[in-house]
């Protein structure tokens, strides 16, 4: 009996790492990583020796055996991904997995003095780029955050009912504690030190500051929507985002993108409140939902469900409650005819289909989630307070509530080069000047799962310890030692 990877996969390849018999894939040198939602067990090669669920950080491989009735249908989803690929190799071998000769992309000389690296933010991608400086080179970190409490978005990001997403904290915070680590939280770089002044005290600063800031909606009324990263914010308890930041006392909520975080919206909100009670949901929101007054969330996409942005596993999970119902609007022919055609819409395949009349306000019955594809916001209707949200096509959606989920964007940190249009730091490869790098949402934008930012750490590592062998950076103690002589 094989194993089958679930839900929460972080697609960081730890799995793929320890596979004994390679039957993991996509893996980090095969062209479809980092395109999939998710890595794949092949269960016709798979050993069942349990090695990728005893390194999986975030709980997300089992047996298929032991799959509970949420999971069950991730045996086959597994199995889906292997369906045009042989299990044996044959001769030639276009389409088959095979291990590829090693490659050493790294090349550390063997009298590299100690570097001394500051990396700034302690979610993912900094944690990332620690683990594989503490774990790869002999280098001591001086790890920096703005906030009193480490963890950046496994913390104030992933929903409260992803717990398993949210262990991956207790990976990194191991290292918090390592002895060739020190951890500085509550420093804010501009406000309590600067990159100069971390430039000087260092070999090299890796900056990892995320993208705090929400997209904007170009839309008459759109100053009266609220950005979904403070939605995030706020459940998460956030030390930025107010107790009181969000308004539940509509029973229609509408949520512009239909992205992943859109999904942990409209999962959340919807949700039986005691089923987030014992979760990390922050008491001021379980309080407010368990009084709100929500019974539908609607996920606005501006194109159709075959260009949906949300991934197949929160889809899945949207579809699976019992307490909620999932329906898809079929005010336009398209949508159905894309269901029928397959590919990501038929992932929709299954799930009821209902023409809404949005002048009426949500049944009252049950909560539910309705999904709207091919529909752009067009205006925010009301002037005092939103009592709707007028779309492509010239509907009018009755809400008192209105949630841009429409991308997260990189703020400008002093001292460092910025590009405005695309919310990050100009670099290459991590690069942003010898010395200076990025990694993670400010490096390449703010796309990508957790575990997209192994790789991405790498990446920016590999930049840095190339500099230092190419003598474009110098350790300090190094330089020290030569201006003594
Ligand atoms: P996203 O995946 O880029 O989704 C943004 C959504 O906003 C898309 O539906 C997009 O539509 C829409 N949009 C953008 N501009 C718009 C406009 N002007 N008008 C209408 N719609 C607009 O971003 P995200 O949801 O913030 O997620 C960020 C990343 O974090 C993603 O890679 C996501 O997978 C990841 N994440 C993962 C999880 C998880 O694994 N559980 C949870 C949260 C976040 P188009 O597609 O048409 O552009």
């Amino acid at each position: 009996m094989a194993f089958a990877i679930t839900q929460t996969c972080c697609s960081d390849a730890s799995c793929v790492a320890v596979c004994p018999v390679n039957c993991i894939h996509p893996t980090p040198d095969e062209p479809d990583f980092g395109a999939t939602d998710m890595l794949y067990v092949d269960p016709r090669t798979c050993i069942d020796c349990g090695a990728c669920a005893d390194a999986c950080p975030v709980d997300a491989i089992f047996p298929v055996d032991a799959l509970t009735a949420p999971l069950k249908s991730y045996a086959d989803i597994n199995a889906r991904y292997y369906a045009d690929k042989p299990a044996e190799a044959p001769d030639p071998a276009p389409n088959f997995h095979t291990w590829a000769p090693p490659t050493f992309d790294r090349v550390i000389p063997s009298d590299l003095a100690p570097l001394d690296v500051a990396v700034v933010g302690t979610g993912p991608a900094g944690m990332y780029a620690v683990a594989d400086l503490l774990s790869h080179t002999n280098a001591t970190v001086t790890l920096i955050d703005r906030l009193p409490v480490a963890g950046g978005l496994v913390r104030y990001g992933v929903a409260p009912d992803h717990p398993s997403t949210k262990r991956i904290g207790e990976t990194f915070a191991r290292f918090h504690t390592h002895p060739r680590l020190r951890l500085k939280l509550g420093v804010e770089v501009g406000r309590d030190v600067t990159t100069d002044e971390l430039a000087d005290r260092h070999d090299a600063v890796i900056y990892a500051v995320g993208a705090a800031g929400a997209r904007d909606l170009d839309v008459p009324g759109a100053h009266r929507t609220i950005a979904a990263t403070t939605v995030v914010g706020w459940y998460n308890g956030h030390p930025d985002v107010r107790a009181d930041a969000v308004d539940l006392s509509a029973e229609r909520v509408v949520v512009v993108g239909n992205g992943n975080v859109a999904v942990d919206v409209a999962r959340v909100l919807t949700a039986d409140p005691a089923t987030l009670a014992g979760t990390s949901i922050a008491p001021h929101a379980l309080a407010a939902l368990t009084s709100g007054k929500v019974r539908e969330v609607v996920l606005l996409g501006r194109r159709g469900p075959e260009d949906a942005a949300y991934t197949a596993p929160e889809l899945l999970a949207l579809a699976q409650r019992a307490e909620v119902d999932l329906v898809v609007d079929t005010h336009d022919p398209r949508v159905t005819a894309a269901i029928e055609a397959g590919g990501k819409a038929a992932l929709l395949r299954g799930v009821r289909q209902e023409a809404v009349d949005w002048s009426a306000p949500p049944p009252h019955e049950r909560r539910r989630v309705v999904l709207r594809f091919h529909s752009a916001p067009d205006a925010v209707v009301g002037d005092d307070e939103v009592r709707g949200l007028r779309v492509s096509g010239g509907t009018e959606i009755t809400t008192g509530q209105v949630v841009r989920a429409v991308g997260y964007r990189g703020t400008p940190v002093p001292g460092l080069p910025f590009d405005d249009g695309a919310g990050t730091i100009p670099n290459t490869a991590g690069r942003v000047r010898p010395g200076t790098y990025v990694v993670g949402w400010i490096k390449r934008g703010p796309n990508g799962g957790i575990g997209a930012n192994k790789s991405c750490a790498a990446e920016t590592v590999g930049a840095l310890l190339a500099d230092v062998t190419a003598g474009l950076v110098t350790p300090k103690r190094r330089r020290r030692r030569s201006r003594r002589r």
